[in-house]
């Protein structure tokens, strides 16, 4: 490409960028299934392992299909540089252990997957790392949280299940001025909806096991930044070993070929539901972003193209009533995994967030009878006579 040529558009980036091609060829990106690499000297293998020539060693450092996946994600979400890890655990994982020591401070939304509250209030807190919970759309209180050693400000928006969005510019500016970084994981958009490194994030994390997957194959992670900031992170992955492998990088980029026409219908898709279920009498209350009524629902349409694929909403009748949904429904899968083509149902209360005490629970409005949806591909009338069954 000449200079001269106008920036590729989000959607070409996503089937184009960051092809690693053979000389045989080849049109689709081939995977490499080796574990080492050959070098063409003892020079070259020396030059290889000190960093002062690119190229192949060992797929624990780098592989060129995980390459390839890398560079692709890295030019969707705008950032300069991407590591891919095995799974988005291990990005979070990576993220923190290669930036944090003992006596730092974590400052993290209270609104976090499963997995990352245990890694951060259990693993992180035996090594010596505090952190401290907030809610993500109280900018006072995250303010009031800073401390003099908080190194990292991390966020997932919108929030799983509520769908609660976090302002990632004035959250970016808040860390910069405390010398922090701003970590957002983007799982719940994935960069054809937001993008937070262009809103002042330093760092995004991915689990790629469900949006840039998208049909619910593979396990996989990524962190995506500045050169800077991945460096260390790479150096760190390449040691500790959480990389990702080359068959589910394989997988993952013809997933990002997708990505854009899956989340486009996939929004409109919850769009129409999220409106449909406000209306029925059986609905105490819904949680889209995409819809007027969502309380940061003017900070959601500003900071994301679309309101997402994933919607909330409470049934009347607790969780008696909320049961009687999961158990009837026929189409739609009774999983908690979401991202994937077909849709899935959960009753957060009794399955992601079971862990919770009740009345945590019921403070952080995860009642009884919430039920989250992840909105797939099916037609949107299916997927409404499936809920009436038992509505
Ligand atoms: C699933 C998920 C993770 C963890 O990803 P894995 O690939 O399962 O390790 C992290 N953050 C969010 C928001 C998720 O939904």
């Amino acid at each position: 490409m000449s200079a001269s040529n106008p920036p590729l558009h989000p959607e070409t980036l996503a089937v184009r960028a960051g092809r690693e091609l053979s000389e045989f060829g080849e049109h689709s990106q081939g995977v490499f299934l080796s574990s080492s690499f050959t070098f063409g000297s003892a020079e070259e293998g020396a030059r290889l392992f000190l960093g002062e020539q690119e190229g192949y060693t060992y797929s624990r450092f780098t592989n060129p299909t995980v390459s390839a996946f890398q560079n692709r994600l890295a030019a969707l979400e705008g950032g300069e540089r991407a590591i891919a890890t095995a799974s988005g655990m291990a990005a979070i994982q990576a993220v923190m252990l290669s930036n944090l020591q003992a006596g730092d401070h974590l400052l993290s939304s209270q609104s976090l997957f499963g997995s990352t509250l245990n890694l951060f209030a259990g693993t992180l807190s035996r090594f010596g790392i505090e952190t401290s919970f907030v809610a993500p759309t109280d900018l006072a209180a995250w303010r009031a949280a800073i401390r003099p050693n908080t190194r990292i400000l991390f966020v997932e928006t919108p929030s799983n299940p509520l769908t609660e969005v976090a302002d990632i510019a004035a959250l970016a500016a808040l860390a910069h001025a405390h010398g922090a970084l701003l970590v957002v994981d983007n799982c719940f958009c994935s960069p054809a909806l937001q993008q937070p490194l262009s809103l002042g994030a330093d760092l995004v994390v991915h689990s790629a096991t469900k949006f840039l997957d998208g049909h619910g194959r593979v396990l996989g992670g990524a962190v995506v930044g500045s050169d800077r900031l991945i460096e260390p992170i790479y150096l760190h992955v390449r040691t500790a070993g959480p990389s990702l492998s080359a068959f589910n990088a394989w997988v993952l980029l013809s997933g990002l070929e997708t990505l854009f026409i899956r989340m486009d219908r996939q929004c409109a898709t919850a769009l129409q539901l999220a409106g449909w279920l406000a209306e029925l009498p059986q609905v105490e209350r819904v949680y889209y972003p995409g819809l007027a009524s969502h309380p940061q629902h003017e900070l959601a349409m500003r900071q994301q193209r679309q309101g997402g694929a994933v919607l909330s909403f409470v049934v009347k009748g607790g969780r008696e009533a909320a049961w009687r949904v999961v158990d009837a429904i026929e189409l739609i899968s009774r999983t908690a995994n979401l991202g994937d083509v077909k849709s899935t149902l959960t009753h957060p209360a009794s399955t992601t967030h079971a862990r919770v005490t009740p009345e945590a629970r019921e403070r952080a409005g995860i009642v009884e009878g919430l039920l989250r949806v992840a909105v797939g591909l099916e037609h949107v009338d299916d997927l409404k006579n499936d809920l009436l069954r038992g509505l």
